[in-house]
């Protein structure tokens, strides 16, 4: 007979080795940009918790994720399948995180809750394309000499209008200002006036 913990952590085994087998043999590299979207929208999705605030009453709550992406979740060459780096190596250390979230009195261990948030997340990655390169920096189209000099004419023109119309309501103030100070002081000389 298993006692309950031995019957938990073979659950929570069983569910680990589930969450393996689900990512493709062939795993994709994982480039810096590409680790920190998928770490911000799972921090996104599965952050959510309900909290009982006594002035407002139940209200949702997400987790800070600040954080830079960790070095081990970028993957650019050699074996993309381990355990230790790349997207399996992301998808563990974020359900780590959101498991300390959603339990910040549970242990830290790895433990069936933890390892059914992992499995979830691994199939949110897959469902969601990720591992088709989705979450890439798209290439930037090249913009020629060209363009680049019709881009500074347009936004030198689109300056100088700006400044212009500031100068055109500077001038009716200016005026207005002096033909008040004129009817209250008509002897002054206003053309005097250094501005
Ligand atoms: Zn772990």
């Amino acid at each position: 007979m298993l006692s309950t913990t031995q019957r938990i952590n073979l659950d929570a085994k069983k569910t680990y080795r589930k969450v393996n087998s689900m990512f493709p043999k062939n795993l994709p590299y994982i480039e810096t940009h590409e680790a920190m979207q998928a770490y911000k929208r799972l921090m996104f999705h599965f952050g959510k918790k309900q909290i009982y605030d006594k002035r407002r009453g139940w209200i949702t709550k997400r987790p800070h994720y600040d954080k830079k992406p960790r070095k081990c979740w970028v993957c650019l060459s050699g074996d993309s399948n381990t355990l230790s780096r790349g997207w399996r190596r992301l998808v563990h250390d974020v359900s780590h995180y959101i498991h300390d979230w959603r339990f910040p009195n549970s242990s830290r261990d790895h433990n069936i809750a933890q390892a059914k948030i992992e499995h979830e997340m691994a199939q949110f990655v897959i469902d969601s394309g990720w591992l088709n390169g989705i979450l890439k920096t798209k290439p930037k189209p090249k913009i020629t000499q060209d363009e680049k000099r019709y881009a500074k004419i347009n936004n030198l023109v689109k300056l100088i209008k700006a400044w212009e119309k500031k100068e055109s309501i500077a001038k009716t103030y200016i005026k207005k200002y002096r033909q008040k100070l004129k009817r209250l002081r008509p002897t002054m000389k206003l053309d005097d006036l250094i501005i």
